[in-house]
């Protein structure tokens, strides 16, 4: 009975802090102070434009990285146009092994299944590796809520984890923090003194985080891959600790979103080829772990109890829709982030999801709603770099105006928006109308024009465009006139 009263509250402040959280997000105005933010900017340049070389460098050593992307793109897709046969023929292979699987409709029901199962094998001690999938439901909070002892060991998402903040970025996910802050950071959790040296930093995380390693009883990972054949979950990692949360433990939970099975463990083999190309610009991460089920007579180390969650969460929405359904092959590599020159700009945090950037633009509307995220398929300058980077080929700028056209379609957009671009229409449907309208552009703005040329300052609505930009002053004569004098 208490404990049932102790986790209706816990719903209820759950579903209180989501709501909360969702009211509150305002693209406009995060991104605009994320723009005027010249720390974050260095520092998130700084990263991804070096990934992004990376990844241009190391897709050179393969004979051809096209036909690769390709490839990958069309496994991808095979596997989600027959996804519900692929997750049958996953299932019965995991449980063939002794694991157990569980299908989870939404987060809650996700984090209801992994409190049951943590509560009935009386486990406390948790470490969790990092999962994009976890953060996507808050996973750690709820568990933290609940007393249980959790800790991230992913020394990312360790910093993120006890600095109570959100990654901003798939792979990287402090790429918006300095080395200083970080610093600050453990000196005040270990009560010790203020060092910013790289290297005992790291090593003060490792020395805390090998205790809880021996002493866990549960560990949970995500999962790259799944391999519908032989019921095999893949993890790819460079520290280790996902390594160590798959063998240490009794018992072990792995929640993964439906959309990340494959049907063939060679299959794998092209995936492995691009994806830390694609994210770090490495050939290989240090550790890619293989495993499924449970420990057998014989095996030196492995969980005796193994889950598997197969998380939908809004994903069988983006899947039953054929015009979007290539949005599911996504691999969460970070390449389209790494190219993009808006995420360069503004960061992760300011798209209020855990998927930022291009991907993030899309899914994020998609799982969560186009009418609370109308502002994030815009926010691009569909430059195509996101296509170009993507290595399963997701036609990234083609949702996008996709999205923009639902947008306009249910008629969601702002209704300051849609009477602009009834006016632009209007003003543009005759050579008249548009000569006129140019010429009144013209005037308007080289009256307001600085010494130097630049429009610094517009009113309402342009002010949004200048809060963060200046805008060249027309030129005193436009290309018509021009023309018409040559003439
Ligand atoms: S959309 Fe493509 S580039 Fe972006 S994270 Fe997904 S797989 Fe990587």
């Amino acid at each position: 009975m208490l404990q049932e009263l102790v986790q209706t509250t816990l719903d209820k402040k759950i579903a209180e802090f989501h709501a909360h959280e969702i009211n509150l997000f305002d693209f406009g105005r995060e991104s605009v102070a994320a723009a005027h933010n010249e720390r974050l900017k260095k520092a998130i340049d700084n990263a991804v434009v070096r990934n992004d070389r990376g990844r241009q460098l190391k897709l050179l050593e393969l004979p051809d990285s096209n036909k690769v992307r390709e490839l990958a793109g069309a496994i991808k897709q095979h596997t989600l146009d027959h996804l519900d046969y692929y997750l049958t023929q996953l299932a019965e292979n995991v449980e063939k092994r002794g694991g157990h699987v569980h299908f989870a409709s939404d987060g809650e029901h996700a984090k209801k299944i992994i409190l049951d199962i943590v509560r009935r094998s009386g486990t406390r001690r948790i470490i969790k590796s990092k999962s994009m999938v976890s953060e996507e439901i808050e996973l750690a909070h709820v568990m933290e809520a609940a007393g249980l002892d959790v800790v991230e060991t992913d020394l990312g998402e360790f910093i993120v984890q006890i600095d109570h903040d959100k990654p901003s970025h798939i792979v990287t996910p402090i790429i918006h923090k300095d080395k200083a802050s970080i610093a600050r950071l453990f000196s005040e959790y270990f009560g010790t003194p203020y060092n910013d040296d790289p290297e005992s930093l790291t090593r003060q995380a490792r020395e805390y985080l090998r205790d809880k390693f021996r002493k866990a009883d549960l560990g949970m990972t995500g999962g790259n891959f799944l391999v519908a054949e032989t019921g095999d979950v893949i993890t790819v990692e460079n520290e280790g600790n996902a390594r160590q949360s798959i063998t240490t433990p009794r018992i072990l939970i792995s929640l993964v979103g439906i959309e990340k099975v494959i049907p063939r463990l060679t299959d794998l083999s092209v995936m492995l080829k691009l994806l830390a190309r694609s994210a770090t610009g490495q050939t290989m991460t240090i550790y890619s772990s293989i495993f499924g089920g449970t420990r057998k007579a014989g095996e030196k180390d492995g969980p005796e109890e193994f889950h598997l969650v197969l998380m939908d969460n809004g994903r069988t929405e983006i899947l039953k829709n054929p015009e979007y359904r290539e949005m599911l092959r996504c691999i969460r590599c970070g390449a389209c982030l790494n190219a993009c020159p808006i995420y360069r700009k503004i960061g992760g945090h300011s798209y209020g999801s855990v998927y930022p950037g291009p991907i993030g633009a899309l899914i994020t509307p998609m799982m969560r709603g186009l009418e609370k995220n109308k502002d994030l398929p815009n926010a691009s300058t569909l430059c195509g770099a996101c296509y170009d980077a993507c290595p399963v080929k997701i036609n990234i700028p083609r949702h996008l105006i996709n999205l923009r056209r639902d947008i306009v379609r249910q008629h969601i957009s702002h209704p300051v928006e849609r009477f602009i671009y009834r006016a632009y229409a209007f003003m543009m449907s005759t050579p008249g109308r548009y000569k006129l309208a140019s010429w009144m552009q013209k005037r308007s703005l080289r009256l307001i024009r600085t010494r130097d040329g630049f429009v610094r300052k517009l009113p309402f609505p342009g002010s949004g465009w200048t809060q963060v930009r200046d805008i060249p002053a027309p030129a005193a004569k436009s290309f018509r006139e021009i023309w018409r004098t040559r003439k």
